[in-house]
Order: structure tokens, then sequence, then C-alpha cells
């Protein structure tokens, strides 16, 4: 029995075609040049990318399962993928909140995202982009509380970081989408933002529209791959 060419069956997907309009949260974080090629050049998830997205979901289910054991019972699940939709202009963000949880003592509803990563050792701080998608459920929500759950994938050892509610910060977001939305109606190409910040330029190294983004602008940042 070939046991990853079942996985690679299971895995099999059409292809997700993004509408111009809708826009997801994930999105809020990534370079703005990326969002961009993923609209107007959609392209298959590579499948060791789509493992590890599924590693995720896994260790996603797992947390849901801590909240809701019967051996916590300060802790109470309201939701869980629960949809929201955020309209703004003419355009809409949607997206799907992991958890809503009640710590009972405290009597506090706190907004629960997992993130799924390889080691938490050195994670001293929760990652910028995963910070600007929790303050939209925030906002979403109304909420000033949230809580980003970072578990490794291979020990299930956590570090958690509370995050609250900045209006600023959901500014910013809100225009960073307008600027997406902008680009992608006038079909004008955004700067390649990764490669002119110094602290976004390791995005490029994962990036699935490097081929593309170096031929359009070959001489900016970055000039090469790494
Ligand atoms: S290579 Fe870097 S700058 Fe270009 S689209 Fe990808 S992440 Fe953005």
């Amino acid at each position: 029995m070939d046991f990853d060419s079942l996985t690679e069956n299971y895995f099999k997907k059409e292809m997700r075609v993004k509408v111009i309009g809708r826009y997801y949260p994930s999105e809020a974080g990534q370079c703005l040049r990326k969002s961009y090629y993923s609209f107007i050049n959609p392209k298959e998830i590579d499948l060791e990318l789509t493992k590890i997205f599924e590693a995720g979901n896994i260790v996603h289910d797992f947390v849901s399962k801590v909240f809701k054991s019967d051996k916590n019972p300060d802790v109470e699940v309201l939701e869980s993928e629960t949809s929201f939709e955020i309209p703004v202009d003419d355009f809409v963000i949607s997206g799907r909140i992991d958890n809503l949880v009640l710590f009972k003592g405290e009597e506090k509803k706190v907004l629960v995202e997992v993130k799924s990563t390889k080691s938490v050792d050195y994670l001293d701080g929760p990652q910028e982009s995963h910070i600007m998608q929790l303050q939209l459920y925030l906002h979403a929500r109304k909420m000033q509380e949230g809580v980003l759950v970072y578990v490794e994938k291979n020990t299930l050892k956590s570090k958690t970081f509370p995050v609250t509610y900045n209006p600023s910060i959901y500014e910013v977001i809100i225009n960073r989408f307008k600027k997406l939305h902008e680009h992608l109606k006038s079909s004008s190409t955004p700067d390649p933002e990764s490669r002119l910040l110094e602290d976004k330029k390791w995005m490029c190294r994962y990036c699935n529209y490097k081929t593309e983004c170096f031929q359009e602008t070959p001489e900016v940042g970055l000039t090469k791959f790494f």
C-alpha cells in the first residue's frame, strides 16, 4: 500500500477562485502584491502545503476538545467556527472565528484564535499578521479581549498571547483592504511590499508568486531569490 498516494488523492480538490470584492482576514497581514496575484492568477495550493494546513486543522480540533472537556469545568465554549462578515464600502471581509470561550471564574468572554507552529521555544510574541486577523474578529464581534494560542505540532506544547482590541490597528487593516480593492479594480499591480520592508522580506522565501513578482519588478528591494 502506498499511503502517500492515497493521501494525495484525498487532498485533490478544485482550485479556489477568489472573487474581487470578497476578502479574507488571513490576507490582512500578507504582502499586498501576493494577495493581488492570488486574485488575478489563482494557483493550486502545493500538496505539501495542503498537508501542513491539514496538520493545523488537527491541532485546532485538539484545542477545541481541550476547551470542551468535562475536565476543564471552568471553561465553556460558547461558539465554534462562527462565520462573520464586515461590509466596507463596496466590498466585504468574511471570515470564521475559531472559538468564543467563557472563563467562568472571571466571567470573561474571550475570542480564541489557534495557530499551529513548528516550535514555540523561541516565540516571544504573536506574529503581526495573526494580530491583524484577530483584530478583525474582535471588531466583528464587538469584543475587547482575544487570545492567540500557538501550539507546537509535534509536541502539543503551547504559548498564549493576549490581544486587546485596538481601533487604530483596525483602521490600518481596513485601509490595507481598501488599497488591495482599488488595485484589483484598476488592474494595477501593487509595489512588491515584502521585498521593500526589512521585517517582511522573509515572506518572499515562501511566496508562490516570486517568479512573476521578480519578472514584473526585477530591480526593487531584493533582486534575486535566496
Ligand atoms: S515575492 Fe515577496 S514581494 Fe513579491 S509578491 Fe511574493 S511576498 Fe510579495
